[in-house]
């Protein structure tokens, strides 16, 4: 072993360390070399990181260099003595609370006065107690690793809070902590800036004064454990200006030893309350310009209707006065007329006749179309069908047609269009019947918040192609074998859009074709 009178600080690590952090360093001051050795083999067993000095100068200079737990001082040494070392040792800063327990072989009470004047916690008296002296060393020993320990858990603290605060400065709005009763614990600097108060002004101070409708998240409603969010709120914030603004704010709770903590995040919502107004202005104006548009065209709509009403009822009186002098013409030459003749004017009252018929189909789409408001009723499907029917009684006869309708139900709507809407379909599926006799099957189903109606045949169908172009006005696909006006379908369509519904055909050409009209619940 070597010692300090060899020059050198010797550090001697106990065998076996558990672990780096929880030795700590004691140093053993004795000019004899023998009772130092003794006094390591005392305390070995404690596994402690033990040093030697020989002398008072090398154990003042350890002492510079190292934290010790505790020294253990000779008070009989040539050149510097025990209590001299011990005087200087006291006088540096960083030994300033070192424990010194002297070693004596005298126990007089001047050694023991001056001994505690210069700061020693004990003294113990040779020849050495190994027990003893082991038992007092290891007080020290676990003083410093509680003491190490109690450091360690501060740093800690103090690192968690300097990342908190952190998190809290970088957090992209005002943010307060409060405690139950709203009074402020924190506030990061942004809640400075939104409130013009420095944040040593906030703190204390009650939220309500800032948010007076402020309210503490319910506690009974929070569960133990996590922070809980409450839902965004917007709050007017004042501030001591008297100046206020719109605030959103979210408020988070948890549960601390102390109670319970609130993190209230505030957000200036000035811009977005400014851009919300603008949005409700522009829609405002935006509806108003619907509003007028629509009133516009539906006068334009009544117009057109009203002129195209009129038009088909003043072209009747004409065309009825040129079929009556045909029909004169044809009586008056009272059989002299040559065939041609008679042909040219058997084809004017054809002509004739035919542009009433369109007149008239006319005069009903007009009718249907009427866009006027009327009171919905409660109407029985089956009872419309069974009108619809009614009105077709011969042309179903004449066709050996069978109707079979399922049980419909009653539904809030229109009578007419919807008596209007089945002849048709009925109607049509009899004209565009095939060779075999017509069959048509009325049924309905319930869809989602509507009535789905179907009108089956089993006619000679439809092209896909055709499908939207039928529904057109004078949209005819078979006008040369059938008579018609091209217009029965677009009365449907009217009469359905009129009660806010849509018509469709699905078809197979040679197999027959289904209408399907969805009508609003
Ligand atoms: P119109 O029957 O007077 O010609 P519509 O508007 O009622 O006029 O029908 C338009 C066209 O649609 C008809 O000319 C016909 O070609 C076709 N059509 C309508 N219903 C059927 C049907 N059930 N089966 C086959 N074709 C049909």
């Amino acid at each position: 072993m070597r010692t300090m009178q060899e020059g050198t600080a010797l550090s001697i690590s106990a065998k076996a360390l558990v672990e780096k952090n929880a030795t700590v360093k004691l140093l053993l001051v004795d000019d004899d070399q023998d009772n130092l050795l003794a006094l390591q083999a005392i305390l070995e067993p404690l596994q402690q990181e033990l040093m030697l000095a020989q002398n008072g100068t090398d154990a003042l200079r350890l002492c510079l260099e190292h934290d010790f737990a505790a020294i253990l001082l000779d008070v009989r040494m040539p050149v510097m003595d025990g209590f001299e070392t011990a005087e200087m040792i006291r006088a540096r800063k960083k030994s300033l609370q070192t424990p010194i327990l002297f070693l004596t072989a005298y126990r007089s009470d001047e050694q023991l006065f001056r001994g505690y004047n210069l700061g020693a916690v004990d003294f113990l008296f040779k020849p050495i107690v190994p027990e003893i002296l082991q038992s007092k060393v290891n007080v020290f020993v676990e003083l410093r690793r509680t003491e190490q320990l109690l450091r360690r858990k501060a740093e800690q603290l103090a690192r968690a809070e300097q990342r908190f605060r952190a998190v809290l400065e970088a957090a992209p709005d005002a943010m307060m902590i409060t405690n139950q009763a709203g009074i402020i614990e924190l506030a990061n600097s942004r809640a400075d800036t939104l409130f013009g108060r420095s944040r040593e002004a906030l703190i204390g101070r009650d939220i309500h004064s800032l948010l007076p409708a402020w309210e503490c998240p319910d506690e009974d409603l929070l569960l133990p454990g996590l922070p809980q969010p409450t839902p965004e709120q917007r709050l007017t914030a004042h501030r001591d200006d008297g100046s206020v603004f719109p605030a959103e704010i979210t408020r988070n709770s948890f549960h601390t030893p102390d109670g319970l903590l609130i993190t209230t995040a505030i957000r200036d919502a000035t811009d977005q309350v400014d851009a919300e107004t603008k949005i409700q202005k522009t829609n405002l104006e935006l509806e108003k310009r619907v509003a007028e548009r629509t009133a516009a065209l539906r006068y334009s709509n009544e117009a057109l209707r009203q002129f195209a009403w009129a038009a088909s009822h003043d072209l009747q009186e004409p065309i009825r006065t040129v079929v009556t002098y045909s029909q004169w013409l044809a009586k008056i030459m009272n059989g002299n007329l040559g065939v041609r003749e008679s042909k040219m004017l058997a084809t004017i009252e054809q002509h004739a006749s035919r542009l009433n018929q369109l007149l008239a189909a006319l005069r009903q789409y007009i009718q249907v179309s009427d866009s006027g408001q009327h009171s919905r009723v409660s109407v029985d499907c089956n009872a419309i069908v069974k009108a619809a029917a009614w009105n077709l009684q011969g042309m179903i006869e004449e066709n050996g047609a069978s109707v079979e309708c399922g049980t419909l139900p009653t539904i809030a709507s229109l009578e007419l269009p919807l008596v209007q809407l089945f002849q048709n379909l009925i109607s049509n599926a009899i004209k565009y019947r095939s060779e075999v006799p017509p069959v048509i099957r009325i049924s309905a189903e319930a869809g989602e918040n509507c009535w789905v109606f179907s009108v089956q045949d089993n006619g000679i169908g439809i092209d896909p192609k055709y499908f939207d172009y039928i529904f057109g006005v004078f949209r005819r696909l078979h006008g040369a074998q059938k008579s018609g006006t091209g217009i029965g379908l677009a009365i449907c369509r009217a009469a359905v859009e009129r009660l806010g519904g849509r018509i469709w055909v699905e078809s197979t050409p040679g197999s027959g074709s289904t209408f399907f009209v969805s009508l609003p619940l």
